[in-house]
């Protein structure tokens, strides 16, 4: 049976990842867990940016997965890719391997009041998403479908956390 495998990289919240898993199971169908793994992320710090390489980061994260296995690393850090100002997440379509971040899904960055509510949902939506893109599904159009590209905060909050028919009929294919 596939699994889909958590691992926090620098997160504090990971009781907030507590509160998502159920919901990862249930979008998938397939477990999902935590895992506790240490990894020096110093190397992916870019100084003239103060933000951190996701590429390079996704790249360390791939030999970590396991046969019939969807890793996502999950990180308090600002991520980038060379040709963006930051991301929400990276991920390889129809890979093994996701990262999230959740530097930027906190209200209080933008200095509104804390609402953890707000950022466990969102997170939840980002993982899902880049999830999404590891079982192959690219970019949907469908208004409110969770693979919806999205690049700011206020477009997270106007999607759900589930994908549209015709996405979820791809993942059923995609897990047969
Ligand atoms: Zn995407
Ligand atoms: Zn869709």
């Amino acid at each position: 049976m596939s699994l889909i495998r958590i691992i926090p990289l620098q997160f504090s919240g990971v009781e907030e990842l507590d509160k998502i898993l159920p919901m990862i199971t249930r979008r998938f169908k397939m477990e999902t867990t935590l895992s506790l793994q240490h990894l020096d992320l110093t190397p992916f710090f870019n100084p003239v940016r103060s933000q951190y390489d996701a590429n390079k980061l996704i790249l360390k994260l791939a030999p970590m997965v396991l046969e019939q296995e969807k890793v996502i690393g999950i990180t308090d850090l600002d991520l980038y890719i060379p040709v963006l100002s930051y991301i929400f997440g990276q991920a390889y379509l129809g890979g093994s391997v996701a990262l999230v971040s959740g530097h930027r899904l906190e209200n209080s960055r933008y200095g509104l009041p804390h609402d953890s509510k707000l950022f466990s949902d969102r997170l939840l939506k980002c993982v899902l998403h880049e999830l999404g893109h590891t079982f192959g599904l690219r970019h949907c159009l469908k208004p409110g479908c969770v693979m919806v590209s999205t690049t700011y905060v206020e477009e997270l909050d106007q999607k759900s956390d589930n994908f549209c028919r015709n996405c979820q009929s791809e993942l059923a294919i995609a897990n047969a």
